[in-house]
């Protein structure tokens, strides 16, 4: 039987990462462990940390302040692809064109299949969750700009760094990665289009209600 590739698709600060920890949370309530959560924001620093020899070149990449470039991150994902879990969460992948055609092979040679699933989220909506978001800056809590300090540890407050260039990176997304919804649903087994405002926990059971029927 294939294994199942859920990837979640949208635009920053679009809601699908909160998403993505509702899914996780719902695997988990139901006893199914055997699944495991790819970010590619958390494989490259993770990729630092061990100070392998690729680790180093991203370190070097990252700190001067450039983009890792498609096949680094290509990479780590195709890497973290061919693990034994029989349902992988994909958050951050694909953005490019690269990337894209990446994934359709790694669908095939790896025979997983994919469930698409698109936060579909205001622009207006966007800008206004990111102004209201936080980040502390000791223990790197998220938490809204009405708490005044982080309700964790009382550590300060401050706007997180990727959010402070959301216009650009909105930019970016319209440009590079919303055309590719296309592909990737011709490319999905199942697809499912989500309402930013629709709350996330009972997206995630319903999502759990594909997997089950489809697994
Ligand atoms: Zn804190």
């Amino acid at each position: 039987m294939n294994k199942k590739l859920i990837i979640l698709f949208g635009a920053p600060g679009s809601g699908k990462g909160y998403l993505g920890d509702c899914i996780k949370e719902e695997l988990k309530s139901s006893g199914n462990n055997d699944f495991l959560y790819i970010s590619t924001g958390d494989l490259l620093r993770a990729e630092i940390k061990a100070q392998t020899k690729l680790g180093k070149e991203i370190e070097k990449i990252v700190s001067s302040g450039k983009l890792v470039s498609d096949t680094i991150v290509s990479e780590l994902v195709m890497k973290a692809l061919t693990q034994p879990h029989t349902i992988k969460i994909l958050d951050g992948y694909p953005r490019t064109e690269f990337q894209m055609f990446d994934i359709i092979a790694a669908r095939d040679m790896l025979a997983h299949d994919i469930i698409s699933i698109k936060r579909h989220t205001s622009v207006d909506l966007i800008k206004e969750r990111v102004s209201n978001r936080r980040i502390c800056r000791n223990c790197k809590a998220t938490h809204s700009v009405a708490d005044g300090c982080c309700p964790k540890c009382g550590g300060p407050s401050e706007i997180r760094k990727d959010d402070a260039v959301i216009d650009a990176r909105l930019k970016e997304y319209e440009k590079n990665t919303e055309p590719l919804w296309y592909e990737l649903v011709k490319n999905s087994g199942v697809t499912l289009v989500a309402d930013g405002r629709s709350e996330a926990k009972h997206l995630a059971k319903d999502i759990m209600c594909i997997l089950l029927a489809k697994v």
